[in-house]
This record gives structure tokens, sequence and C-alpha cells, in this order.
């Protein structure tokens, strides 16, 4: 991979994004949009086999890849290949795509996607569908490309990882690194609008071993929300969730907050919203808000209908200042003096203390007020943007805790369940392969009717999955790993059946986790040691 950035000249942003199997950084809200079945319609209008025949062939392939592979060079024996594509020509018909909306714009991507795959020699049209249908994404891990980057342009990979937690995209990166080396990924600054990654935390056994592994913890509820980070310069308000994703547009009630209640012309602070009862303004689970996530339609009845309320536990940048290097004790002291406090945004309520019994007390209210538990955190700490950084939060929770999966598969059901995914295949993930394995199959929590306004039912389960079949095979689905869902079980067994090696014995649905993405799940690292803890 190397050499193949170091050989890209021009188009060397554009081959860095591809080679992660993106089109767009993460931070940017733009989608290419491209589902199964606009898929197989463009493979068929470009190599003239029946709709019928690529369907055929997907059901017993399983990979648009291999399926466009196929009719593409069954094509090019019969006819000269024309023009050749390049890779900046790809590049312009996938913006193009992402650009199509509103009427005909199905149309529109069926013909600009069948524009590249006649083009295209048979390999070439393999890799376009599977970046079109963003089936690369898993497999390639972030590492392999910051090695590249870093042998191609001779800089640390150390200084491509402190560049990526500042900028996450790859492309400017990649480019800066061959034209000013070292020197020009040091300077690398954070900025607004370009999402930063995140401090995240690690799990404590209790609260006593938390408040005993620093010299000056202070301990804060653990909401059960939406993590955002908020960014603003003057009149420009940008919300990002904890995966990056844009959601500004989802939840304007947050811009007015912030233009209300931030003092700093420019600043990137860092909160958890919650959703609260319209009528008595208490917190409800992270279930009800993640309604206003996804919301596309009608947001502002949204707005009305889901009021929220925002958190605010930590500040990255103020006025041209960055403050990574700050301890905790500082940034949080920064942070009071920007924010005019309202019952809606505010910043956290924080106990400094090392006394067990207050902790504890204070512990208990945040579970007798339906949260999940406390945060611990070292005043002293500074903030390390990336994963899985140690030594500065330690999260407490009830035991016995639940996993956050991903769904992998699913079986059609039968009788009146038909028409709808029933059984669900969960997996972990293996950190070095990036493979997902198998560890169970969860029928139970779903409900077949809404009863309340938290149910999660089959059918929409159903539509949740569907755009993600990757292959079907006598009732059987296999997913694309993306969704990732809370599963409570009874224990963890030693199972030959699952890839992982273990299963998971009576696993129960809780709630879908649309604030974490497949890289967040658990690791086959983590469900080893769960096993572990159990059996002591
Ligand atoms: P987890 O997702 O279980 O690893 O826990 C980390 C998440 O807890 C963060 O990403 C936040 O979304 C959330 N969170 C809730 N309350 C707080 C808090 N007081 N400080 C930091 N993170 C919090």
């Amino acid at each position: 991979m190397a050499g193949l950035f170091n050989s890209a000249e021009d188009s060397l942003a554009q081959v860095v994004m591809l080679s992660n199997g993106r089109v767009f950084p993460d931070y940017e809200s733009t989608e290419l949009g491209v589902a199964t079945q606009l898929a197989i319609k463009s493979i068929s209008k470009a190599t003239g086999a029946s709709r019928r025949a690529v369907e055929k062939k997907f059901t017993s392939l399983g990979d648009l890849g291999l399926v466009v592979e196929h009719f593409v060079s069954d094509k090019k024996q019969s006819t000269l290949a024309s023009e050749s594509l390049t890779v900046g020509k790809v590049f312009s018909v996938f913006k193009e795509i992402a650009k199509q909306s509103g009427k005909g714009s199905q149309e529109r991507k069926l013909s600009l996607i069948s524009s590249l795959i006649t083009a295209a020699t048979p390999l070439e049209a393999k890799y376009v569908m599977r970046t079109l249908l963003q089936q690369l994404r898993v497999g390639i891990a972030e590492g392999v490309i910051r090695d590249a980057i870093a042998k191609a342009f001779d800089v640390k990979p150390e200084s491509v990882e402190r560049a990526w937690n500042m900028k996450s995209d790859f492309s400017e990166i990649a480019v800066i690194a061959k034209k000013y080396g070292e020197e020009g990924l040091k300077k690398i600054k954070l900025e607004i609008g370009k999402s930063v990654q995140v401090l995240l935390a690690e799990k404590s056994p209790d609260l006593k071993t938390a408040l005993d592994s620093f010299d000056s913890p202070a301990v804060e509820w653990k909401m059960d929300g939406m993590r955002c980070q908020i960014h603003k310069d003057g009149n420009r308000i940008l919300i990002f969730t904890r995966r990056l994703e844009n959601v500004t547009k989802q939840f304007p009630d947050l811009v007015k907050y912030v233009q209300r209640g931030v003092k700093a012309k420019e600043c990137i602070i860092e909160g958890e919203t919650i959703a609260v009862d319209k009528k008595t303004r208490r917190p409800l689970p992270f279930q009800v808000l993640s309604q206003r996530i996804q919301r596309k339609h009608e947001i502002e009845r949204m707005v009305k209908e889901i009021p929220t309320r925002v958190n605010l536990f930590d500040v990255v940048y103020v006025d041209g200042e960055q403050l990574f290097e700050k301890p905790l004790k500082e940034r949080r002291e920064i942070l009071e003096e920007i924010i005019k406090p309202s019952s809606e945004f505010r910043v956290i309520e924080q106990l400094a203390t090392k006394d067990l019994e207050k902790a504890e007390k204070f512990y208990n209210d945040a579970l007798r007020a339906k949260q999940e538990g406390v945060m611990v955190k070292n005043l002293d700490a500074l903030y390390i943007p990336g994963r899985n950084v140690a030594g500065g939060w330690l999260k407490v929770k009830p035991t016995m805790e639940n996993l956050d999966l991903v769904i992998v598969g699913a079986t059609w059901g039968t009788g009146k369940r038909s028409g709808w995914l029933t059984s669900f295949v969960l997996a972990v993930r293996d950190p070095d392969t990036n493979k997902f394995l198998e560890c169970g199959m969860m029928s139970t929590g779903i409900k077949e009717k809404k009863e309340s306004g938290m149910d999660v039912t089959y059918e929409g389960m159903t539509k949740t999955l569907k755009p993600l079949v990757e292959k079907e095979a006598g009732g059987i689905v296999k997913i694309k790993p993306k969704i990732v869902i809370e599963v409570a079980y009874e224990e963890i067994q030693k199972s030959p059946t699952y890839s992982s090696g273990f299963g998971l014995r009576f696993p129960r649905f809780v709630r879908i986790r649309n604030e974490k993405s497949e890289r967040e799940s658990e690791t086959m690292e983590r469900l080893q040691k769960m096993y572990d803890m159990q059996k002591k």
C-alpha cells in the first residue's frame, strides 16, 4: 500500500480515501446512498444481463462485487473496452452520485453507476461496486493506512496517528506528509468543523477500584444519552456524534442552546445529550432520544415531542487555543467560564472526592435517576484523543454488564412472523483481523407489536437490516456488520457451534446502540475476559 501511495502523484488524496473504502471523510454528512436494488439494476443496465440473472447470481455469490465482475467479463469478451477508468474519473462520478437527491435521483444514479461499470474492466468493476455499497470499510484496519502513509513518506507512524486524532481524514494527512513531512504533521491543528477523535472510557470493576486508581478523582453521573461534540465558530455551529457523524440538522434545539449559552466566539466542547419528558422534564432513556438521531423529516415537531438537555463535560478548544495538554481540572474551569448555564444546557455536576461513602451516595443517586452509573475521572489527566486510551476516565456500572454486539445474520420468520427477520446472529469483533466472530443467536426481547414508545419491533428491525443483507439462502441471511445492539444474557458458555468459540445463554435484546459503530462493539478479548470473570 505504501508503494501505491508513493506513486499516486496528483491523485494521492483520492487514492488514500478510496483505499480506506471511503469517498468522504467521516465528519462530512454526505453519503453515496446506493442500496442493493439500485446496484442490481445498474449491473443489468450496463451489462445487458437480465435483472433476474443478476439476482440469481447474487443469491449464489452473495457479493455484488463478484456478481458485477462476472457479468462484465462475460460482456468484455464480445466488445472492445471503451475509454479506460482513472481514479480521478471514478471519484468525480462518486461525488456526482452523492449529490443526487429528490425527484428522479434514483434514475440519475442508475445511469451514473452503469456508466462506471461500462467503462470498467471486470476487476475494476468489482472494486467500484464494493466501494459504492460501502463494503470495503470492514476489513481495512485504520492502522494499515496509518503505517502505509508513514512508510511511503518516511514519517513516524505516531505522528500520522496524532494527526488522525485531530483531523479524522487520512487523505488530507497523506498530502501533508508527502509535501511537508514530519514538520508538516506536527503543525496539524484542530479545525472547527472537522471532528476530533474522542477520549474514551475504560471499565472499572467497582467504585472503590476506580477511586483508588487516581490521586485526584472526580465523579460524574454517567448519563444515558448521546455524546455530542459541539463546534462553534461565531454563528456557524455544528453537532457531531461520537462516531463523528454530523447531526446538526437533526438537532436545531442544540444549535439554539449553543447560540444562547456559549460565551466564547470559537470552541469545541463535549457533552451528553439526553431526552427529557416534555411535561415533567425528567430524563428519558437513550432509546427515546435515538428517534431524534435518525429523523430526517418533521424535525421541528420532533424537537417539541422529544425535548433535550445537554450536560457538558469537556472542552478541547477555545478561541484559537488547543486544550489537550491541560489537565481536566483546568479544562473544566475553562468550560465553566465560557458557559452561561440554563436548565437545558449546563456543565455536568461533578463531585471531586476520594471518599468512598460520598461517592457511593452519588452513584446510587445516579442509578435511582435511571442513569447508567458514574464516570470516575482523573482530574490530572490530559485529553488524549483517539480510541482506547487508558488513564483518564473509568466507568462504573452495575455488574454482569450487557454486551454490545453486532448483528451479522438473521433468519426469516414463518407463520405469523413471515416477512420479518426474527432470529438474529450476534457477533464480537476480532481487532487483529477485523473480522466478526459469531457468539449467539437471539430472538427474545423484540416485540411483535409496539406496546410502548420504546419497543423495537420485528418489523422495525427488518426495515433497519434489510438494506444490509449481503447474501441469502434458504431463509437464512448474512448481514453486513453495522448494527450494534445491547444484549443481556444469563451466562457465557464455551460453544463449538459459533466461530468465536463462545455462545451466550438466553440472550435478550435490550436496545439498539445507534451511537456505536461496529468497530466499537465488544471484542473477542473482552468476551474471553467476561467468561473468565464469570468462572470466578
Ligand atoms: P461507554 O459507551 O459505555 O464506553 O461509555 C462512554 C460514554 O458515556 C461516552 O462516550 C459518553 O457518551 C457517555 N457519558 C455519559 N455521561 C458521561 C460523563 N459524565 N462523562 C463522559 N462521558 C459520559
